[in-house]
Protein backbone atom coordinates (compact mmCIF):
# COMPACT_ATOMS: atom_id res chain seq x y z
CA UNK A 1 0.00 0.00 0.00
CA UNK A 2 1.54 3.57 -0.92
CA UNK A 3 0.91 5.88 1.83
CA UNK A 4 0.28 9.69 -0.07
CA UNK A 5 3.11 11.68 1.49
CA UNK A 6 1.47 14.55 3.71
CA UNK A 7 1.99 18.16 3.03
CA UNK A 8 2.79 19.63 6.08
CA UNK A 9 1.97 23.20 6.48
CA UNK A 10 3.67 26.23 7.46
CA UNK A 11 3.66 27.78 10.17
CA UNK A 12 3.04 31.56 9.61
CA UNK A 13 3.17 33.87 12.80
CA UNK A 14 1.51 37.41 12.25
CA UNK A 15 2.49 39.77 14.97
CA UNK A 16 -0.69 42.06 15.19
CA UNK A 17 -4.38 41.76 15.65
CA UNK A 18 -5.67 45.34 14.35
CA UNK A 19 -7.09 45.75 10.77
CA UNK A 20 -3.66 45.12 9.29
CA UNK A 21 -2.84 42.04 11.19
CA UNK A 22 -6.06 40.35 10.98
CA UNK A 23 -6.50 41.32 7.27
CA UNK A 24 -2.42 40.05 6.28
CA UNK A 25 -3.65 36.52 8.40
CA UNK A 26 -6.99 35.76 6.26
CA UNK A 27 -4.77 36.31 2.98
CA UNK A 28 -2.00 34.44 4.02
CA UNK A 29 -4.48 31.42 5.13
CA UNK A 30 -7.34 31.46 2.35
CA UNK A 31 -4.61 32.29 -0.70
CA UNK A 32 -1.39 31.21 0.45
CA UNK A 33 -2.49 28.02 2.48
CA UNK A 34 -0.61 28.36 5.64
CA UNK A 35 -1.07 27.59 9.12
CA UNK A 36 -1.50 30.97 10.41
CA UNK A 37 -1.57 32.39 14.40
CA UNK A 38 -1.74 35.71 15.30
CA UNK A 39 -0.33 36.87 18.35
CA UNK A 40 -0.86 40.05 20.04
CA UNK A 41 -1.11 42.02 23.36
CA UNK A 42 -4.33 44.05 22.24
CA UNK A 43 -7.45 42.35 20.28
CA UNK A 44 -10.91 44.32 18.77
CA UNK A 45 -13.02 43.14 22.03
CA UNK A 46 -10.92 44.38 25.09
CA UNK A 47 -11.37 47.51 26.81
CA UNK A 48 -10.08 50.13 24.05
CA UNK A 49 -7.21 51.20 24.62
CA UNK A 50 -4.52 53.39 22.44
CA UNK A 51 -2.66 50.20 21.59
CA UNK A 52 -5.13 49.13 19.40
CA UNK A 53 -5.75 52.12 16.67
CA UNK A 54 -8.19 49.88 14.63
CA UNK A 55 -10.86 50.33 17.34
CA UNK A 56 -10.74 54.01 16.66
CA UNK A 57 -10.92 54.53 12.81
CA UNK A 58 -14.05 56.42 11.04
CA UNK A 59 -13.77 54.84 8.95
CA UNK A 60 -13.95 55.48 4.73
CA UNK A 61 -12.15 54.22 1.55
CA UNK A 62 -10.75 57.86 -0.09
CA UNK A 63 -7.60 56.92 -0.88
CA UNK A 64 -5.05 59.24 0.77
CA UNK A 65 -2.36 57.80 -1.73
CA UNK A 66 -0.96 61.19 -3.21
CA UNK A 67 1.69 60.41 -5.90
CA UNK A 68 2.65 57.09 -4.40
CA UNK A 69 2.16 55.15 -7.05
CA UNK A 70 2.66 51.92 -4.63
CA UNK A 71 0.20 53.17 -2.62
CA UNK A 72 -2.39 53.95 -5.65
CA UNK A 73 -2.12 49.90 -6.46
CA UNK A 74 -2.64 48.86 -3.26
CA UNK A 75 -5.65 51.59 -2.38
CA UNK A 76 -7.34 50.27 -5.64
CA UNK A 77 -7.21 46.69 -5.15
CA UNK A 78 -8.46 47.15 -1.50
CA UNK A 79 -11.11 49.28 -2.76
CA UNK A 80 -12.07 46.75 -5.64
CA UNK A 81 -11.97 43.56 -2.94
CA UNK A 82 -14.66 45.84 -0.33
CA UNK A 83 -16.48 46.85 -3.08
CA UNK A 84 -17.36 42.86 -3.50
CA UNK A 85 -17.57 42.63 0.09
CA UNK A 86 -20.09 44.99 0.35
CA UNK A 87 -22.26 44.14 -3.36
CA UNK A 88 -26.13 44.26 -2.05
CA UNK A 89 -27.18 40.68 -1.44
CA UNK A 90 -24.58 39.09 -2.89
CA UNK A 91 -21.55 40.59 -0.75
CA UNK A 92 -19.82 38.22 2.33
CA UNK A 93 -19.79 41.40 4.73
CA UNK A 94 -22.20 43.47 3.24
CA UNK A 95 -23.89 44.19 7.22
CA UNK A 96 -20.46 45.63 7.57
CA UNK A 97 -20.30 48.55 4.91
CA UNK A 98 -22.39 51.08 3.74
CA UNK A 99 -21.97 51.90 0.25
CA UNK A 100 -22.49 56.26 -0.27
CA UNK A 101 -22.03 58.99 -2.33
CA UNK A 102 -19.11 61.03 -1.33
CA UNK A 103 -18.26 64.68 -1.71
CA UNK A 104 -14.84 65.91 -1.72
CA UNK A 105 -14.28 69.63 -1.06
CA UNK A 106 -11.08 71.35 -1.30
CA UNK A 107 -10.12 75.01 -0.20
CA UNK A 108 -7.63 76.68 -2.61
CA UNK A 109 -4.37 75.30 -2.59
CA UNK A 110 -4.96 72.03 -1.53
CA UNK A 111 -5.73 68.57 -2.17
CA UNK A 112 -5.26 66.12 -5.39
CA UNK A 113 -8.52 64.75 -6.92
CA UNK A 114 -7.12 63.42 -9.85
CA UNK A 115 -6.07 60.21 -7.77
CA UNK A 116 -9.54 59.47 -6.99
CA UNK A 117 -10.22 58.89 -10.40
CA UNK A 118 -11.09 54.90 -10.44
CA UNK A 119 -14.51 55.48 -7.85
CA UNK A 120 -17.57 54.98 -9.42
CA UNK A 121 -20.21 57.61 -11.06
CA UNK A 122 -17.17 60.35 -9.73
CA UNK A 123 -18.32 63.88 -11.15
CA UNK A 124 -17.01 67.56 -10.74
CA UNK A 125 -18.99 69.46 -8.58
CA UNK A 126 -20.76 72.86 -10.18
CA UNK A 127 -19.75 75.64 -7.70
CA UNK A 128 -23.45 76.44 -6.76
CA UNK A 129 -23.33 73.15 -5.23
CA UNK A 130 -19.72 73.64 -3.14
CA UNK A 131 -20.04 74.50 0.49
CA UNK A 132 -17.57 75.77 3.63
CA UNK A 133 -15.67 77.98 1.64
CA UNK A 134 -14.64 75.33 -0.61
CA UNK A 135 -12.96 76.32 -4.05
CA UNK A 136 -13.73 72.97 -6.09
CA UNK A 137 -14.67 69.85 -4.94
CA UNK A 138 -16.03 66.80 -6.97
CA UNK A 139 -18.66 63.65 -5.71
CA UNK A 140 -18.27 59.92 -6.66
CA UNK A 141 -19.59 56.66 -4.97
CA UNK A 142 -17.24 54.67 -2.00
CA UNK A 143 -17.87 52.91 0.72
CA UNK A 144 -17.67 53.17 4.65
CA UNK A 145 -16.57 50.64 7.29
CA UNK A 146 -18.62 49.81 10.20
CA UNK A 147 -15.56 49.13 12.73
CA UNK A 148 -16.69 47.34 15.31
CA UNK A 149 -18.64 44.95 13.13
CA UNK A 150 -15.75 44.46 10.55
CA UNK A 151 -13.23 43.80 12.93
CA UNK A 152 -15.36 40.85 14.62
CA UNK A 153 -16.25 39.87 11.05
CA UNK A 154 -12.50 39.39 10.43
CA UNK A 155 -11.55 37.82 13.97
CA UNK A 156 -14.63 35.51 12.81
CA UNK A 157 -13.54 34.41 9.59
CA UNK A 158 -9.79 34.16 10.64
CA UNK A 159 -11.08 31.51 13.22
CA UNK A 160 -13.92 29.91 11.32
CA UNK A 161 -10.71 28.37 8.86
CA UNK A 162 -8.33 27.02 11.33
CA UNK A 163 -6.58 30.18 12.42
CA UNK A 164 -5.07 30.62 15.77
CA UNK A 165 -5.12 33.69 17.89
CA UNK A 166 -3.03 33.72 21.23
CA UNK A 167 -2.41 36.66 23.54
CA UNK A 168 1.09 38.44 24.48
CA UNK A 169 3.04 41.19 24.40
CA UNK A 170 6.33 40.34 22.48
CA UNK A 171 9.69 42.12 23.88
CA UNK A 172 11.70 40.93 20.69
CA UNK A 173 11.21 38.99 17.77
CA UNK A 174 14.15 36.39 18.76
CA UNK A 175 11.50 34.99 21.08
CA UNK A 176 8.95 34.40 18.24
CA UNK A 177 11.81 32.88 15.70
CA UNK A 178 13.07 30.59 18.88
CA UNK A 179 10.05 29.34 20.61
CA UNK A 180 7.30 29.39 17.72
CA UNK A 181 3.73 30.13 17.75
CA UNK A 182 2.96 28.69 20.47
CA UNK A 183 5.08 30.73 22.50
CA UNK A 184 2.11 31.80 25.04
CA UNK A 185 0.13 28.51 25.26
CA UNK A 186 -0.21 27.88 28.62
CA UNK A 187 -0.34 23.83 29.10
CA UNK A 188 -2.72 23.51 32.47
CA UNK A 189 -1.77 19.82 32.96
CA UNK A 190 2.12 20.70 33.79
CA UNK A 191 1.18 24.19 34.77
CA UNK A 192 4.00 25.85 32.54
CA UNK A 193 4.14 27.81 29.24
CA UNK A 194 4.87 26.58 25.70
CA UNK A 195 3.16 23.66 25.59
CA UNK A 196 4.25 22.76 22.58
CA UNK A 197 7.79 24.31 20.41
CA UNK A 198 7.21 24.37 16.49
CA UNK A 199 9.81 26.18 14.38
CA UNK A 200 8.14 29.04 12.80
CA UNK A 201 8.57 29.47 9.17
CA UNK A 202 7.71 33.29 8.47
CA UNK A 203 6.91 36.41 10.39
CA UNK A 204 4.74 39.12 9.54
CA UNK A 205 5.38 42.55 11.84
CA UNK A 206 2.09 44.27 11.61
CA UNK A 207 2.41 45.82 14.97
CA UNK A 208 1.49 49.32 13.87
CA UNK A 209 2.79 52.04 16.70
CA UNK A 210 4.29 48.75 18.46
CA UNK A 211 6.93 48.43 15.83
CA UNK A 212 8.43 51.62 17.61
CA UNK A 213 9.75 49.58 20.81
CA UNK A 214 9.58 45.96 19.60
CA UNK A 215 13.11 44.73 19.75
CA UNK A 216 14.83 43.60 16.55
CA UNK A 217 12.65 46.15 14.70
CA UNK A 218 12.73 49.10 16.68
CA UNK A 219 11.76 51.58 14.35
CA UNK A 220 12.44 54.72 15.06
CA UNK A 221 10.82 56.67 12.61
CA UNK A 222 7.13 55.11 13.47
CA UNK A 223 5.48 58.30 15.40
CA UNK A 224 2.10 58.90 16.14
CA UNK A 225 -0.65 60.79 14.62
CA UNK A 226 -3.39 61.93 17.51
CA UNK A 227 -6.89 61.56 16.02
CA UNK A 228 -10.16 62.62 17.91
CA UNK A 229 -13.13 62.12 16.42
CA UNK A 230 -17.14 62.86 18.04
CA UNK A 231 -19.87 59.66 16.93
CA UNK A 232 -23.14 61.18 16.75
CA UNK A 233 -26.29 59.11 16.52
CA UNK A 234 -27.96 60.58 13.39
CA UNK A 235 -29.37 58.45 11.29
CA UNK A 236 -31.19 60.82 8.65
CA UNK A 237 -27.40 61.32 7.38
CA UNK A 238 -26.72 59.03 4.13
CA UNK A 239 -24.08 60.84 2.43
CA UNK A 240 -20.05 61.44 3.55
CA UNK A 241 -18.17 64.65 3.14
CA UNK A 242 -14.60 65.99 3.55
CA UNK A 243 -13.33 69.45 3.40
CA UNK A 244 -9.23 69.48 2.95
CA UNK A 245 -7.96 72.79 3.66
CA UNK A 246 -5.96 74.92 6.76
CA UNK A 247 -8.08 72.04 8.71
CA UNK A 248 -9.70 68.49 7.76
CA UNK A 249 -13.34 67.95 8.27
CA UNK A 250 -15.12 64.88 7.77
CA UNK A 251 -18.26 63.44 7.87
CA UNK A 252 -18.31 59.57 7.77
CA UNK A 253 -22.05 57.77 8.30
CA UNK A 254 -22.26 54.18 8.92
CA UNK A 255 -24.66 51.82 8.25
CA UNK A 256 -25.57 51.01 11.81
CA UNK A 257 -26.79 54.79 11.86
CA UNK A 258 -23.85 56.60 14.12
CA UNK A 259 -21.86 59.54 12.53
CA UNK A 260 -18.24 60.04 13.21
CA UNK A 261 -17.50 63.72 12.56
CA UNK A 262 -13.70 64.61 12.56
CA UNK A 263 -11.01 65.44 13.15
CA UNK A 264 -7.76 66.16 13.79
CA UNK A 265 -3.94 64.69 13.21
CA UNK A 266 -1.69 65.58 15.64
CA UNK A 267 1.78 64.60 14.45
CA UNK A 268 3.98 62.89 17.66
CA UNK A 269 1.19 63.64 20.26
CA UNK A 270 0.73 60.47 22.33
CA UNK A 271 -2.08 61.76 24.53
CA UNK A 272 -4.50 58.89 24.76
CA UNK A 273 -8.11 60.65 25.51
CA UNK A 274 -10.16 62.92 24.19
CA UNK A 275 -9.93 66.52 24.86
CA UNK A 276 -13.08 68.40 25.31
CA UNK A 277 -11.76 71.81 23.43
CA UNK A 278 -11.17 69.93 20.42
CA UNK A 279 -14.55 68.06 20.86
CA UNK A 280 -16.53 71.35 20.42
CA UNK A 281 -13.88 72.68 17.70
CA UNK A 282 -14.64 69.04 15.60
CA UNK A 283 -18.61 69.68 16.14
CA UNK A 284 -18.30 73.83 14.98
CA UNK A 285 -16.61 72.74 11.73
CA UNK A 286 -18.63 69.75 11.45
CA UNK A 287 -21.96 71.81 11.55
CA UNK A 288 -20.75 74.49 9.46
CA UNK A 289 -19.30 72.11 6.31
CA UNK A 290 -22.81 69.68 6.95
CA UNK A 291 -25.79 71.03 8.33
CA UNK A 292 -27.71 68.91 8.14
CA UNK A 293 -26.25 66.76 11.40
CA UNK A 294 -28.37 68.46 13.27
CA UNK A 295 -31.83 66.65 13.29
CA UNK A 296 -34.85 67.44 10.67
CA UNK A 297 -37.13 68.86 13.32
CA UNK A 298 -34.40 71.55 14.29
CA UNK A 299 -33.86 72.89 11.23
CA UNK A 300 -37.30 73.13 9.59
CA UNK A 301 -37.98 75.52 12.20
CA UNK A 302 -34.52 77.55 12.69
CA UNK A 303 -31.00 77.70 11.76
CA UNK A 304 -29.04 74.65 13.82
CA UNK A 305 -26.20 75.59 16.61
CA UNK A 306 -23.40 73.21 17.57
CA UNK A 307 -25.84 72.80 21.25
CA UNK A 308 -28.31 70.85 18.68
CA UNK A 309 -25.38 68.19 18.50
CA UNK A 310 -24.59 68.06 21.73
CA UNK A 311 -27.63 65.61 22.78
CA UNK A 312 -26.82 63.49 19.58
CA UNK A 313 -23.30 62.35 20.97
CA UNK A 314 -22.87 58.96 21.11
CA UNK A 315 -18.91 59.41 22.55
CA UNK A 316 -15.99 61.10 21.71
CA UNK A 317 -12.79 58.93 20.12
CA UNK A 318 -9.62 59.49 19.99
CA UNK A 319 -6.79 57.33 18.26
CA UNK A 320 -3.08 57.06 17.55
CA UNK A 321 -2.49 56.47 14.08
CA UNK A 322 0.41 54.52 13.75
CA UNK A 323 2.15 57.00 11.14
CA UNK A 324 6.00 56.38 9.57
CA UNK A 325 8.69 58.70 7.88
CA UNK A 326 9.17 57.61 4.54
CA UNK A 327 5.10 55.81 4.43
CA UNK A 328 4.30 52.32 5.30
CA UNK A 329 6.90 49.20 5.44
CA UNK A 330 6.58 46.74 2.91
CA UNK A 331 9.39 44.88 2.88
CA UNK A 332 10.67 41.60 3.39
CA UNK A 333 14.23 40.33 4.83
CA UNK A 334 15.04 37.06 6.20
CA UNK A 335 16.90 36.34 9.66
CA UNK A 336 18.42 33.31 10.65
CA UNK A 337 16.91 31.88 13.82
CA UNK A 338 18.52 30.39 16.76
CA UNK A 339 18.61 26.84 15.55
CA UNK A 340 20.31 28.15 11.95
CA UNK A 341 17.61 28.02 9.82
CA UNK A 342 16.75 31.23 7.48
CA UNK A 343 13.09 32.72 8.60
CA UNK A 344 11.54 35.15 6.16
CA UNK A 345 10.48 38.58 8.18
CA UNK A 346 8.19 40.08 6.23
CA UNK A 347 7.12 44.11 7.37
CA UNK A 348 3.33 45.23 7.13
CA UNK A 349 3.05 48.59 9.30
CA UNK A 350 3.64 52.23 9.33
CA UNK A 351 -0.24 52.91 7.55
CA UNK A 352 -1.08 56.08 9.48
CA UNK A 353 -4.70 57.05 8.75
CA UNK A 354 -5.13 54.79 5.90
CA UNK A 355 -4.89 51.20 7.78
CA UNK A 356 -8.26 50.22 6.18
CA UNK A 357 -7.87 51.92 2.49
CA UNK A 358 -5.12 50.05 2.39
CA UNK A 359 -5.56 46.90 4.36
CA UNK A 360 -6.35 44.00 1.15
CA UNK A 361 -3.65 45.55 -1.05
CA UNK A 362 -0.77 45.25 1.64
CA UNK A 363 -1.90 42.03 2.44
CA UNK A 364 -2.04 40.45 -0.86
CA UNK A 365 1.66 42.14 -0.88
CA UNK A 366 2.89 40.40 1.89
CA UNK A 367 1.80 37.16 0.16
CA UNK A 368 3.51 37.59 -2.45
CA UNK A 369 6.56 38.49 -0.60
CA UNK A 370 6.29 35.56 1.81
CA UNK A 371 5.92 33.34 -1.18
CA UNK A 372 8.75 34.60 -2.93
CA UNK A 373 11.23 34.50 0.00
CA UNK A 374 10.13 30.80 0.95
CA UNK A 375 11.12 29.64 -2.36
CA UNK A 376 14.64 30.40 -1.93
C1 LIG B 1 -9.61 59.02 14.47
C2 LIG B 1 -9.11 58.08 13.43
C3 LIG B 1 -9.79 57.96 12.22
C4 LIG B 1 -9.33 57.06 11.24
N1 LIG B 1 -10.04 56.95 10.07
C5 LIG B 1 -9.60 56.08 9.12
C6 LIG B 1 -10.30 55.93 7.88
O1 LIG B 1 -11.32 56.56 7.64
N2 LIG B 1 -9.83 55.04 6.96
C7 LIG B 1 -8.68 54.31 7.20
O2 LIG B 1 -8.29 53.53 6.34
N3 LIG B 1 -8.00 54.45 8.36
C8 LIG B 1 -8.41 55.32 9.30
N4 LIG B 1 -7.69 55.47 10.47
C9 LIG B 1 -6.39 54.79 10.58
C10 LIG B 1 -6.51 53.34 10.99
O3 LIG B 1 -7.24 53.24 12.18
C11 LIG B 1 -5.09 52.75 11.17
O4 LIG B 1 -4.30 52.96 10.02
C12 LIG B 1 -5.17 51.26 11.43
O5 LIG B 1 -6.06 50.97 12.49
C13 LIG B 1 -3.80 50.67 11.75
O6 LIG B 1 -3.97 49.31 11.99
P1 LIG B 1 -2.82 48.39 12.52
O7 LIG B 1 -3.34 47.01 12.47
O8 LIG B 1 -1.55 48.70 11.78
O9 LIG B 1 -2.55 48.87 14.03
P2 LIG B 1 -3.35 48.57 15.37
O10 LIG B 1 -4.81 48.53 15.15
O11 LIG B 1 -2.86 49.57 16.37
O12 LIG B 1 -2.88 47.12 15.80
C14 LIG B 1 -1.57 46.89 16.29
C15 LIG B 1 -1.53 45.48 16.86
O13 LIG B 1 -0.17 45.14 17.17
C16 LIG B 1 -0.13 44.58 18.46
N5 LIG B 1 1.22 44.77 19.03
C17 LIG B 1 2.04 45.83 18.85
N6 LIG B 1 3.21 45.62 19.47
C18 LIG B 1 3.12 44.40 20.07
C19 LIG B 1 4.01 43.61 20.86
N7 LIG B 1 5.23 44.03 21.17
N8 LIG B 1 3.57 42.41 21.31
C20 LIG B 1 2.33 41.95 21.00
N9 LIG B 1 1.46 42.67 20.24
C21 LIG B 1 1.85 43.86 19.78
C22 LIG B 1 -1.23 45.30 19.23
O14 LIG B 1 -1.62 44.55 20.36
C23 LIG B 1 -2.32 45.33 18.15
O15 LIG B 1 -3.02 44.10 18.14
C24 LIG B 1 -8.15 56.31 11.48
C25 LIG B 1 -7.49 56.41 12.71
C26 LIG B 1 -7.96 57.29 13.68
C27 LIG B 1 -7.23 57.36 14.98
Amino acid sequence: MHLQPVEVQKEIVVLGAGVIGLTTAIVLQEKGGYRVTIIADAFHGDVRNSRYTSDWAGAHHVTLSGEDIRLQKIDKETFEYMWELSEPGKGLAEGCFLRLKQEELFEDGYGDEAVLNYYPNIRTLPTVNLKAGAARGIEFETLTIDVPLYLSYLQARFLAKGGSISRGTVQHIGQILEAGPYIFHYDHQRRNFLARKVPVDGLIICAGLGARSLGGVEDRDVYSARGQTVILRAPWVRTGRTLTGKDWTYIIPRRSGDVVVGGVKEPNDWYPLPRPETRMDILRRGLALYPELAPPEVREKREPTVDDLVPLIVEDACGLRPSRKGGLRLEAKCVQAKDGRTVPLVFNYGHGGHGYISSWGSAFSVLEMLTEELKR
